[in-house]
């Protein structure tokens, strides 16, 4: 039971604080307990209550107004605000089939994604995901979507040419896989070539930047680090920084052109873009932009970084660390060569994340099934002191040699 959270901590009822190095589901940016954003909601709820999401508010004008000069890329400013992360995959996803379908392309409605990923836990997003244990269960009522290796063009192109691309509305992708992954990072040609492969056959290229986003990989988004620029980039996680439940789905114009031309409208959520979430989002923007929040997250990253690799560098049940800004992932084996996991059943990820809370840290498990089975991904507060990444490196490694000790 938590009943107070304040800056990087945690505090539960027996007043025990625990460092949030996973902020959360990787979603706390600028700390907890900012006063301002408290304010910002409070004032917004004293002006409007609610209004339908169609309809302009000063709030929703304001976060649109900064999303577009500050944050996204040059080109992508058509915004609409959901209330989560699923919520905007799975718009994206409608987006995209509506844009073929107003481009006189009907036939294609099938989603590419790749194993392993998460997008979300609605049907289409759990559909283009590629995370076996939560899609684990629900086979018979998820859709015949395409998934294809992680990391590995020629698959791309092999499922597309399979599928058949007439088929084919959008390649999903996440920059950097989060939570199926532990911070997998692909090739630094991957998305070039898949992008140009997208182009190439009609087909859109949706960046899931729900984890990656809002600076979390030390850049404004996750695909900045590719080279690339998605069609449809969605975000939802660092956005509001955790205080308001919220998502976003940004596109160019020659993805909403079409649909204005043949007079398409779009079905919006009751809640999305609640007057006070944009009032919200748009503070927590702020408080990065102020306090160069994202050029942190990246030294900062690069400290936590070196400190993981020097302490878990001939660790024998560390394969690696990986990942960039405060989004880093360790990868726990068995043995490193031949690189084999500890028994499924051991439930080692879970396993460390009780040893490091038994020690007052919060980290995150991460892993999905047979590619990426058990590791810890990290992605603290970008506001983490030196002192911090200390102790957060010393009760990591006091936690994998005792989950690792009591499964071996
Ligand atoms: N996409 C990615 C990359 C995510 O990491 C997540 C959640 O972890 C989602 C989508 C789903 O977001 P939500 O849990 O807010 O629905």
């Amino acid at each position: 039971m938590i009943v107070r959270s304040e800056g990087n901590h945690l505090v539960t009822a027996d007043g025990t604080r625990i460092l949030d190095a996973g902020g959360g589901a990787i979603v706390t940016n600028v700390g907890h307990g900012r006063p301002e954003i408290a304010e910002a909601a409070a004032r917004s709820l004293n002006e409007i209550g609610y209004v339908i999401p169609p309809w302009g508010t000063p709030d929703r004008v304001r976060l649109r107004d900064r999303l577009v000069s500050n944050w996204l890329p040059a080109g992508m400013d058509r915004v609409a605000i959901v209330s989560g992360g699923s919520e905007s995959v799975d718009a994206a996803i409608r987006l995209a089939v509506a844009y073929q379908r107003a481009s006189e392309r009907s036939t294609k409605w099938r989603i590419i994604g790749r194993r392993p990923s998460y997008h979300g836990a609605t049907i289409a997003t759990l559909s283009a995901g590629g995370h076996d244990a939560r899609r684990s269960g629900f086979d018979s009522t998820l859709l015949d979507y395409q998934h294809t290796a992680w990391n590995d063009v020629d698959a791309l192109e092999q499922a597309i040419d399979q599928a058949d691309p007439d088929t084919i509305a959008a390649f999903v992708a996440e920059p950097i896989i989060g939570a199926a992954g532990a911070a997998l990072t692909p090739d630094d040609d991957y998305f070039v070539k898949a992008a140009d492969l997208c182009a190439r056959n009609d087909i859109l290229f949706i960046a899931d930047e729900v984890m990656t986003g809002f600076g979390r990989c030390g850049t404004k988004f996750g695909h900045e680090l590719f080279g690339v620029t998605p069609d449809i980039m969605v975000g939802s996680k660092g956005l509001s920084g955790g205080y308001a439940p919220m998502g976003g789905v940004f596109a160019t114009e020659k993805v909403v052109a079409p649909l204005e031309a043949t007079g398409q409208t779009f079905m919006y959520f009751t809640y999305s873009g609640h007057s006070a979430s944009c009032a919200v989002a748009d503070t927590v923007l702020r408080i990065l932009e102020e306090e160069d929040l994202v050029a942190r997250a990246e030294v900062q990253g690069q400290k936590l970084r070196s400190r993981l690799e020097e302490q878990f560098a001939d660790h024998p049940h560390v394969s690696e660390v990986r990942g960039r800004g405060l989004l880093l992932g360790v990868e726990l084996v068995a043995d490193r060569d031949p690189h084999t996991w500890f028994p499924a059943a051991v439930g080692l990820k879970d396993r460390v994340v009780e040893q490091c809370m038994d020690r007052g840290v919060w980290v995150y498990p991460a892993g999905s099934g047979e590619i990426v089975q058990d590791a810890i991904l990290l992605g603290p507060p970008f506001t983490i002191t030196d002192d911090e990444i200390d102790q957060l490196v010393a009760v990591l490694a006091q936690a994998i040699d005792a989950a690792t000790a009591a499964a071996s």
